[in-house]
């Protein structure tokens, strides 16, 4: 049987890990490196009664992505329900609802700054998700919920009018729904705008996706219109495409925070799976063949364009938010 390798890699990190009968950390840069990680790996999976991990880190910048790492490979190994969060620096590592681990960054951190002062404006502790469904809500407010962020969504707000999606990029998109109804309702507005880009033709459907086919199309009308557009595109390569998602948090006087994040994958010859939405039964993840529909919903918010945005929000958020 292969052991499972694990890797995450970007610009400024890169780890590898797997599992084998002892713990053991490994880093590029001599002993300097190493010992600026051993003392925390060691914490890490003591408290978490880890052994077998092997961890080896080619790259670092940033804790919280490290963390991230670590957790993702326990729990795809393990299936434990173990999360991170950050609070004015501080990494809060959780399984289930019990915090069990707190990583506090070399230079400390304010008493006043982490607890927060009775003299601090309590802006920013009500967030509005641009949304009607309930389904984005509920996960928006599992990831705030720890922050002690309390989460609504449009439905607390009937009165608000439709903010129209006229924008031809995803960030104006996205900045449209947050920026406006945050001035008209004086709160911080998360909003979020998504869709497929397909190289061949150009981007589109792009911030077209939802109404590719025509106004009110169906998911199903949208795959078939683009299938036909691709009818001529023999060669797999030349089918690639991502899915996209921008973030938006908007609050008044503020400059906007705005993440965003790619899926990478293939458009496929026909449908195949039936979970997900929109164009999943058409979009090959990356070289696996299989399509984002055959995924279970846990592994496709792994891993989406969704998920990943997600992630890189909850890593700049709280800095954004104490920093104006
Ligand atoms: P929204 O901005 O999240 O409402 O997405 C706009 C449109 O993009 C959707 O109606 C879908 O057609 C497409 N889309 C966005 N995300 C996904 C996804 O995860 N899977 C499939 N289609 C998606």
């Amino acid at each position: 049987m292969t052991k499972s390798i694990f890797e995450y890699k970007d610009e400024q990190d890169w780890y590898l890990a797997s599992f084998g009968s002892y713990n053991q950390l490994t880093c590029f840069g001599g002993d300097e490196a190493y010992e600026q990680f051993v003392d925390f790996f060691q914490a890490l999976t003591n408290v978490l009664a880890v052994s077998g991990f092997q961890l080896h880190i080619a790259k670092h910048s940033s804790d919280l992505r490290l963390v991230s790492f670590i957790l993702d490979c326990l729990k795809e190994e393990t299936g434990r329900d173990l999360a991170v969060t950050q609070h004015q620096g501080v990494l809060l590592v959780s399984e289930g609802e019990k915090l069990v681990y707190v990583h506090v960054p070399k230079e400390g951190v304010a008493m006043e700054d982490f607890f927060g002062s009775k003299s601090q404006s309590t802006f920013g502790d009500v967030l509005l998700i641009a949304t009607r469904n309930e389904g984005k809500t509920k996960e928006f407010r599992k990831l705030f919920g720890k922050l002690g962020i309390t989460v609504e969504n449009l439905n607390d707000y009937p009165d608000l009018p439709e903010v129209a999606e006229t924008g031809t990029t995803f960030e104006e998109n996205a900045r449209l729904k947050a920026e406006t109804i945050s001035e008209l309702t004086g709160k911080m507005v998360l909003s979020d705008d998504s869709g497929l880009k397909v190289d061949i033709l150009g981007g589109l459907p792009g911030v077209w996706s939802a109404r590719f086919a025509g106004p009110d199309a169906t998911d199903s009308e949208n795959n078939a219109k683009l299938l036909h557009e691709l009818a001529m595109v023999l060669d797999d390569d030349k089918r690639s495409a991502q899915f996209h998602t921008t973030l938006v948090v908007a609050a008044p006087g503020r400059d906007s925070l705005v993440v965003e994040a790619d899926w990478e994958g293939y458009i496929g010859r026909e449908p195949k799976g039936d979970n997900g939405f929109g164009y999943d039964p058409l979009f090959l993840v990356g070289e696996t063949g299989k399509t984002a529909a055959e995924l279970s919903s846990e592994e496709k918010n792994e891993q989406s364009h969704r998920g990943q945005a997600v992630k890189k929000l909850m890593e700049v958020f709280p800095a954004w938010q104490n920093n104006q």
